[in-house]
């Protein structure tokens, strides 16, 4: 096993060691690599060697053990001395380095709110190396370690605020089995930090096979500069080396990789939309090539269910409200797919080839939907109106604005053998204000149960393995963060163990499990962060 090369194998499990950093070799830093080699010749280059700016009196706010044990690293390795260089507090919160390590910044651009945006890049994340792990090649990268050439007039900084809510998001969408960067560590300084009022900054630790984004190929295309274009095309080979070998015999990598990453795009559209989490920034910069979660701003999950609720405070138009995620993944992609056109040689004008990969969305999409639904429904068939079914149900939902993770969660304990007004069935029932509606809905519901023999108690345990009892609902990290920033940081610590098993019901967390309280509504979440 791979794992013993990142723990002496006389270490025994439990013992802190006295000193601790990966092993030098372990480092891979690909990217750092690619960046070198592609050299001076861009305008920009893809990345810049960087360092944090050091952050004073860092503390944890809290460390993912399960992450830390999946990467290979040892027990206490959060609270061992320094080893070769540094401890882990000090590397994380962009204090300090280990060995082996090629810290950079890279550069990318982007469409933000539907309007070209130009260069962007790593305003204030830090990209350190990129590991040998038991997971496969992870790249680690800091969250809010100081400016870079890309921060524009910006500060590099994030505040403790939205790094907890990245740091308990992040999880909890992994907890949800939905694909996402993940979050190791969550550090804190007293160091204050200017947003609307002053707060204090805060460090996350991200990891993810790649932080490439759309953007990063919208960089290289817009010019007519030949070595950008060359830069694409080193982009495209070295994703798809990397991270999607079984394309590197395509006749076009290019136009394959579209293809595959407009899938696994439709796919996390409809994980999203299945478990009600709106994004709330959904612009080419925050959009993985890996078609993971990326880029924790001011999401929000559904309370009560609003198709068009926008969770962005700052999204005054609604362009990344819920509804609209699904298609706003698709003008995405179409943007991506602009940024490779010139890799995909054709006739003159609409590329016919890039088209007919990109209308792949209108049946991806949907069928990713549709499989979503049936399982939440708890269908084991599949049959051509199960679609219908599930858009009937939203809509009596919106009608009440029913609560969406309650009202699922709750359907598996129903009772398709009673009628509706059953007192069994009230749980559900009861949710809704337009019972009549909701009748009508049932009947339908019970009639597609029984014509596919389901039993009741088989779907129910199916149900309860796809519609979360819990999930990061703004008021619980709201309450976090209050009582992080009055310095306890035991509720961000809880709500972390809670979120990773979304599924299962955990004595103590009723009142999580439960509807949020009325001044819920009174959150506003901006982009602030
Ligand atoms: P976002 O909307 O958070 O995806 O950010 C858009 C761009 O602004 C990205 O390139 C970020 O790195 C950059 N950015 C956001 N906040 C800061 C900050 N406080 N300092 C520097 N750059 C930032
Ligand atoms: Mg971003």
């Amino acid at each position: 096993m791979s794992t013993l090369r990142h723990m002496p194998a006389d270490t025994p499990p439990s013992a802190a060691p006295a000193s601790w950093a990966p092993e030098p070799a372990l480092w891979l830093n690909r990217f750092a690599g690619l960046s070198r080699e592609l050299g001076e010749r861009l305008s920009v280059p893809l990345g810049t060697p960087w360092e944090g700016d050091p952050l004073p009196r860092p503390s944890w706010v809290a460390t993912n053990a399960n992450l830390a044990r999946e990467l290979g690293w040892p027990e206490h390795w959060d609270h061992a001395e320094a080893g070769q260089g540094a401890s882990a507090l000090k590397v994380l919160s962009g204090n300090a380095q280990w060995p082996g390590m090629a810290p950079m910044a890279t550069v990318y651009s982007g469409h933000q709110f539907g309007v070209w945006a130009g260069q962007l890049g790593d305003g204030r994340a830090l990209l350190l190396g990129e590991l040998d792990t038991p997971l496969g090649p992870q790249e680690i990268q800091l969250k809010g370690a100081g400016s870079t050439p890309y921060s524009r007039r910006a500060d590099g900084r994030a505040v403790l605020r939205s790094s907890i809510r990245e740091f308990l998001c992040s999880e909890a969408m992994h907890g949800l089995g939905i694909p996402t960067t993940r979050a190791l560590t969550l550090s804190a300084s007293p160091k204050p930090v200017m947003r609307e009022t002053v707060e204090t900054a805060a460090v996350v630790t991200r990891v993810a096979p790649s932080f490439i984004r759309f953007g990063h190929f919208e960089h290289f295309s817009y010019t007519q500069n030949p070595a950008e274009r060359e830069a694409l095309q080193a982009l495209v080979d070295f994703v798809v080396t990397h991270h999607y070998p079984e394309l590197l015999d395509a006749p076009n990598r290019a136009l394959a990789l579209l293809e595959a990453v407009l899938q696994r795009t439709a796919s996390l559209m409809a994980a999203w939309q299945s478990v009600g989490f709106c994004h709330g920034v959904m612009n080419t910069d925050n959009m993985s090539i890996l078609g993971l979660t990326i880029d924790y701003g001011p999401f929000g999950f559904l309370d009560g269910f609003n198709p068009d609720h926008i969770c962005n405070h700052s999204d005054t138009q609604g362009r990344y409200s819920w509804n609209n995620q699904p298609q706003i993944g698709y003008w995405n992609l179409r943007a991506l797919a602009q940024a490779l056109l010139p890799l995909i040689p054709e006739a003159k004008g609409d590329n016919p080839v890039v088209v007919n990969v990109l209308k792949g969305y209108e049946t991806h999409f949907p069928a990713a939907m549709r499989a979503r639904w049936r399982a939440k429904l708890g269908l084991a068939t599949d049959q051509d109106d199960d679609g219908k079914l599930a858009v009937a149900l939203l809509e009596v939902m919106a009608q009440g604005a029913v609560d969406f993770t309650i009202a699922f969660r709750r359907l598996a304990g129903w009772r398709s053998d009673l009628p509706p007004e059953a007192p069994e069935n009230a749980p559900v029932r009861d949710l809704f204000l337009d019972r009549a509606a909701f009748d009508a809905w049932a009947l339908r519901y019970n009639a597609r149960l029984q014509a596919e023999g389901s039993i009741d108690a088989e779907r129910a345990e199916r149900m309860r393995r796809v519609n979360p009892v819990y999930v990061l609902r703004n008021h619980m990290a709201e309450v976090a963060i209050k009582q992080a920033q009055a310095g306890d940081y035991s509720e961000v610590q809880r709500l972390h163990r809670l979120l990773q098993n979304p599924f299962d019901e955990q004595p103590g967390a009723e009142a999580d499990a439960g509807f949020p309280p009325d001044w819920a509504t009174s959150i506003e979440v901006s982009c602030s962060s």
